[in-house]
Order: structure tokens, then C-alpha cells, then sequence
């Protein structure tokens, strides 16, 4: 699927004004680096890297922008952690917790998220 940085900045500022997201302690938007990938294994990654941090989601790994939008989702919960509690378990219960409650808000696939 084509995927663009500008398309996952806009997944981005729109999950970031939703219920579950908006109250959170998320990076600031310029920190933020939006990159596209071509792995087939993996569907995104979060890095918090000194130079920004970046989002990367594959374009070989999505279908739809819906798809999209539950990765983006998926690396945002990481990026809230890393706000909060970087020696956090990387799946950990923290991250379960909150999966938990944005796969029901957003009704994403809760097996594959
Ligand atoms: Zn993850």
C-alpha cells in the first residue's frame, strides 16, 4: 500500500484529539518523526531517538489506512509509556492495560493489535 510520512502524521494528529489519547501525556508534535518502512515482518515500530522521535509503519504490512491507524494507535501507547516510564516492559501490563481500552474505543482487532 502507498504510504506517505504526511498520511501517518495525519493518523497522528487525529488519534492524538481522541478521548483515549488526548488527556495523556504524549510527545510534543515536533519531536515526532514520521517514516515509512517496506518490512514485511513488522507492521511499525516506536524509537525514541535523540534526533526525534520516530514512527515508523511498513508499507508492505498494511492494507488500508484503517490498518494503518491501528499501528499508529499501537507505537502512540509506546510513545505515552516513554513519556512516563521508560524502563517500562516493552508489552509489559501497563502496555496491555492500555491496548485493552484503545481496541475497544476504536473497535481495532484486539489479537492482532
Ligand atoms: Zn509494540
Amino acid at each position: 500500500m502507498k504510504l506517505t510520512p504526511e498520511k501517518i502524521a495525519e493518523h497522528y494528529d487525529w488519534l492524538l484529539q481522541t478521548v483515549p489519547f488526548r488527556d495523556q501525556k504524549m510527545p510534543d508534535r515536533n519531536r515526532m518523526v514520521f517514516k515509512t518502512t517496506k518490512d514485511k515482518r513488522k507492521r511499525g515500530y516506536f524509537r525514541p531517538l535523540s534526533s526525534g522521535w520516530v514512527i515508523a509503519i511498513s508499507e508492505d504490512n498494511h492494507r488500508t489506512q484503517a490498518e494503518v491507524q491501528a499501528t499508529v494507535a499501537h507505537e502512540m501507547i509506546h510513545a505515552n509509556i516513554e513519556m512516563i516510564l521508560p524502563s517500562a516492559p516493552h508489552h509489559g501490563a501497563w502496555f496491555q492495560e492500555m491496548a485493552d481500552e484503545i481496541c475497544e474505543y476504536f473497535g481495532f482487532d484486539r489479537e492482532g493489535f
